[in-house]
């Protein structure tokens, strides 16, 4: 009797052992999902990230968990990938925030806003309680977002013709986005919506006079230098414009916990990937663009003070009007003046000195 039960018990062991396999395949169910990019594979950093996603989440679940990738335009175009989140067409989609002002203007922080954040706090306040609030507001919109990527801070653009004074603001026709488009309008320009690919035949043919678009890799690859020679700096409505892995909900809430571990992990990993490399890539891009002749120029002092009287004007408005703005607004502008605060101190200081030093040889 005794031995039989032993004989019993072991044998339940071995077997048990035999079909043992790791946690993951026992409660892994096969997912796949396809992720739409508002970008096209030939900007390859900002594209990247997808690819980043998709490989790391396949590699992290056996391939259990499979995303496919897919380019601007090869399901949904561009600036309605959102739109395919929201309304299930696709399970995800990666994205700028911002691109979707025309919703609602609270859209614009999860990308930037004109004098917000630099890249480092942009992370700093998704993890201090900004992307939570984010959340909350695109669950208006069935979406679940994930940091995605940054930019870190990007140019002010490409001009036909130099801008010494605020004056030679007014009547500018520039390609610049949503949010920081209205702020330029209190100055007197016309922002333009145009779609990456048709920038460059705009300036050419003076249809616009200026463009702005990301920074001296990205901008080099889409060759502006040859058609505007002065490149300006900073892009003040984008001290660090950050990007979302933007999730169907009813996709997210039904996934196991452990994806939704290994999404975060992967888009994470994806975000810090995309800095890293726009950080190794520019400054190769800005001296070759130098040499061939881009005149490089910092907006004057008196032009930075008005759009930033202007961006404040617009922040008041709109503030005074939409209740989500201004929830979200006041907590990031608060964030954001503690960051200078610290940033002003060791950060300030040491990237200062090693300034001189280099320029010093
Ligand atoms: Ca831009």
């Amino acid at each position: 009797m005794k031995r039989r039960q032993f004989l019993t018990a072991a044998g339940a062991g071995v077997a048990t052992a035999a079909i043992a396999k790791p946690a993951i395949a026992q409660s892994a169910p096969e997912v796949k999902w396809r992720v739409t990019s508002s970008f096209p594979k030939s900007l390859d950093t900002i594209y990247g990230a997808s690819d980043t996603l998709a490989k790391y989440v396949a590699e992290m679940t056996d391939n259990k968990f499979q995303i496919q990738a897919f380019a601007a335009g090869e399901i949904v175009p561009g600036l309605q990938a959102a739109d395919a989140v929201t309304n299930g067409t696709v399970e995800m989609c990666h994205t700028a925030s911002y691109y979707y002002v025309g919703k609602d203007p609270t859209w614009a922080f999860g990308t930037a806003v004109p004098f917000g954040l630099n890249a480092r706090q942009q992370n700093a306040w998704f993890l201090a309680g900004g992307m939570d609030l984010l959340n909350e507001f695109y669950g208006g919109y069935n979406i679940h977002a994930l940091v995605g990527g940054n930019t870190g801070c990007q140019m002010g653009g490409w001009f036909r013709k130099e801008i010494k004074t605020v004056a030679d603001v007014s009547g500018l026709k520039m390609r610049i986005g949503g949010f920081a488009g209205r702020v330029l309008t209190k100055l007197g320009a016309v922002p333009q919506q145009i779609a990456g690919g048709d920038i460059y035949p705009a300036l050419e043919k003076g249809t616009i006079d200026a463009a702005e678009w990301v920074g001296p890799f990205d901008d080099q690859k889409l060759g502006f230098n040859k058609v505007a020679p002065f490149y300006y700096y900073p892009g003040w409505w984008e001290g660090g414009a950050a990007l979302q892995f933007m999730i169907n909900k009813p996709k997210w809430d039904a996934l196991p916990k452990q994806y939704k571990a290994v999404l975060q992990a992967a888009a994470a990993l994806a975000d810090t990937e995309m800095t890293a490399k726009y950080d190794s890539r520019n400054p190769g891009a800005l001296k070759q663009l130098v040499a061939a002749g881009t005149q490089l120029r910092p907006f004057p002092q008196e032009v930075m003070e008005a759009c930033y009287k202007a961006a404040n004007e617009l922040y008041a408005e709109t503030t005074a009007q939409n209740a989500k703005f201004k929830k979200i607004h006041d907590h990031m502008m608060a964030f954001r003046n503690d960051e200078y605060l610290w940033w002003q101190v060791a950060e300030y200081t040491f990237d200062n000195f090693q300034i001189r030093a280099r320029a010093r040889g």
